[in-house]
């Protein structure tokens, strides 16, 4: 089968898979650093997912109010719910201040303040003084602060002679008989041919996976391509049972309206017109963190207080704002309200729902974007050639749920981590090993088995199937029963893909078999999703158990790894969460109750 396909080669010192703002992030500082460097993308650069961020990216500044970066390490640890990894937490915000001061001279329009300085608005969760009040520490560029972000880091890409694949779809990465990766396989979408990457360091930066579930806010191309990718090289995702959902999708749609809405005084009521929150959370109110505001809503529309006809959501006021502040600090959702629900933000209030919005789990990796293969003996071990970044990777800086506004920083911070590992490890230009040719047969099976595939199900089934199951099951509110359910319901599903059938042969933009790639990533995603939430019989962060309400540090403070075969038999184990920080600077944070 491989003869028959010609194969273009290429070889850089370093291959980056996704030009979201990870992807771009680390190709810039690569070839800065003099590695010459190509960025895949199955998807034109500026329209990755990053750019549909609104609220801002988070770093001490400290420009509206007093701030400082071990406040902002001490709520992103009590965000977490303490399953983060408080080395990983202290390199991030650290960091935080200089990577927002670098986009800004990359060229990022942010918003101002009066003195002329980065705008920063109030975000949940983000606090003064461990914990006593809030504080803006937002960045925002308006409410279009990842469309700033990336196109900015585009430009800075091109400048930088960022080699640029796009509307190329990664399909395997190539492991050698050692357990290395050695590069990628990919195809082009455009002229229908196969390429060959090979690289010293191959680096995933393939976003998240939101289209699991029947209603996101993520883009239709947040499949968990590297997630799918990394388990069919036999190595685990780590933490995927935790999910946050962000509380104001708009009803229906999905569309995400920022928590900067609230940031700026927005505020939520039931159907007694009750600002309800002011119950839930009396210190931080509708700026407690997401899954506190999520879990408060649906417990409202379980108890009977939801709006609408099937009393099933909640409303976000803003029209007292007025027109002014709406127009200044949040015109992109002032548009979305207006043609996704049909509602005018300086009259009425928007119809809003809890609806999937980021995912914790992923590809395990350290603070340099290497990725773990964990053993018994070596919990923190490496699989040599490989790194992930950005929401596709866990480092785990977020834990079991993500504080708003961390993503984007994030991205940046551990971008420019890979960068400067790949600048030590890798030498410019130097020879490589040549790849055997059987080391792309499992990617070239897996294209033609799809792509020939003729069973009785078409794609789109699958996937409402695999959609409607993990909203049903994998929710906010989680249970022995549900879970289990589901369970049995996901696996039955993920092996129904024996039997998918793709209607077009062709291999010029055959979107059909695109969507089957997909499918069969965002099955191993949803899979261990599942498993892993099962299993994890306590609440924390994101993952609500309603017959587990408590966290319990004795038994489950630990990481979930979940591998993925090919049979679709799920396999778990746990790895030890760090318990120290990275440097003296910043202090070990005891875990304590999670109360906002
Ligand atoms: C609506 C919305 C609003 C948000 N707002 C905020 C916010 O205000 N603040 C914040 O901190 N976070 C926010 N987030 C989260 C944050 O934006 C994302 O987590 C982050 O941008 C992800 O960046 P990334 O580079 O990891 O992935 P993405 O931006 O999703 O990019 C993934 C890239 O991978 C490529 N790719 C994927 N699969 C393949 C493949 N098989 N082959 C080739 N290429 C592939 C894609 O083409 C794309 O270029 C928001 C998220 C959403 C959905």
């Amino acid at each position: 089968m491989s003869e028959a396909i010609p194969i273009t080669e290429h070889t850089y010192d370093c291959v980056v898979i996704g030009a979201g703002g990870a992807g771009l992030r680390a190709s810039l500082g690569m070839t800065s650093a003099g590695l010459k460097t190509a960025c895949i993308t199955k998807v034109f650069p500026t329209r990755s997912h990053t750019v549909a961020a609104q609220g801002g990216i988070g770093a001490a500044l400290g420009n509206m109010a007093d701030d400082n970066w071990r406040w902002h390490m001490y709520d992103t640890v009590k965000g977490s719910d303490w399953l983060g990894d408080q080395d990983a937490i202290e390199y991030m915000c650290k960091n935080a201040v200089a990577a927002v001061h670098e986009l800004e001279h990359y060229g990022v329009p942010f918003s101002r303040n009066e003195d002329g300085k980065i705008y920063q608005r109030p975000f949940g969760g983000h606090m003064r003084d461990f914990g006593e009040a809030p504080v803006p520490r937002a960045c925002a560029a308006a409410d279009r602060t990842g469309h700033a972000i990336l196109h900015t880091l585009y430009q800075q890409a091109l400048k930088r002679d960022v080699e640029f694949f796009v509307e190329f779809i990664a399909i395997d990465l190539i492991m050698d008989e050692d357990g290395a990766c050695r590069g990628v396989v990919a195809w082009n979408l455009e002229d229908g041919s196969i390429h060959r990457f090979q690289a010293q360091q191959t680096v995933l930066a393939t976003g998240g996976y939101g289209r699991a579930w029947f209603s996101c806010t993520s883009a239709h191309t947040c499949t968990g391509d590297g997630h799918g990718m990394v388990a069919r090289a036999g190595l685990p995702l780590q933490d995927m049972e935790f999910v946050q959902f962000h509380p104001t999708g708009i009803y229906g749609a999905g569309v995400l309206i920022t928590e900067g809405a609230r940031g700026e005084g927005g505020y939520l009521t039931n159907s007694n017109g009750e600002r309800f929150m002011e119950r839930y959370a009396p210190t931080a109110k509708d700026l407690a963190s997401r899954d506190v505001v999520s879990r408060a809503m649906t417990m409202e529309i379980r108890e009977g207080r939801g709006l609408g006809e099937d009393g099933d959501h909640i409303q976000l006021h803003l029209e007292h704002l007025g027109a002014d502040i709406l127009g200044e600090r949040l015109p992109g959702i002032s548009e979305s309200a207006k043609v996704f629900a049909g509602v005018n933000v300086t009259q009425e209030p928007i119809p809003v729902i809890p609806t999937v919005h980021y995912n914790m789990g992923g590809i395990p990796t350290n603070i340099y974007g290497e990725v773990l293969r964990p053993t018994k003996k070596d919990p923190d071990a490496v699989c040599p050639g490989l790194m992930a970044i950005g929401e596709a990777a866990c480092v785990s800086v977020h834990g079991a749920n993500r504080l708003g506004t961390n993503s984007l920083l994030d991205i940046v911070v551990f971008g420019r981590a890979a960068a400067l590992r790949a600048r030590a490890m890798v030498t410019p230009g130097a020879d490589q090993k040549p790849i055997a040719k059987e080391l792309l047969d499992p990617a070239l099976t897996r294209l033609e088995r799809l792509r020939n595939a003729n069973g009785a199900k078409p794609t789109a089934d699958i996937r409402l199937a695999m959609q409607k199951t993990m909203h049903r099951d994998a929710a906010v509110f989680r249970t022995e029963k549900t879970l289990a359910e589901g369970k049995d319901s996901i696996d039955e599903i993920a092996k129904s893909i024996d039997d998918i059938r793709v209607n077009d042969r062709s291999m010029i933009w055959n979107s059909d078999l695109v969507e089957a790639l997909e499918l069969e990533n965002l099955l191993d995603c949803a899979q261990a999703t599942v498993h892993s939430a099962l299993a994890r019989q306590e609440s924390r962060g994101a993952h609500a158990r309603e017959d587990f309400p408590d966290r319990n540090d004795d038994e489950w403070m630990k990481h979930t790894i979940a591998w993925v075969d090919a049979t679709k038999q799920v396999k778990l184990d746990y790895r030890p969460v760090h318990t120290w920080t990275l440097t003296s600077e910043a202090e070990y944070i005891e875990p304590k109750a999670r109360v906002y």
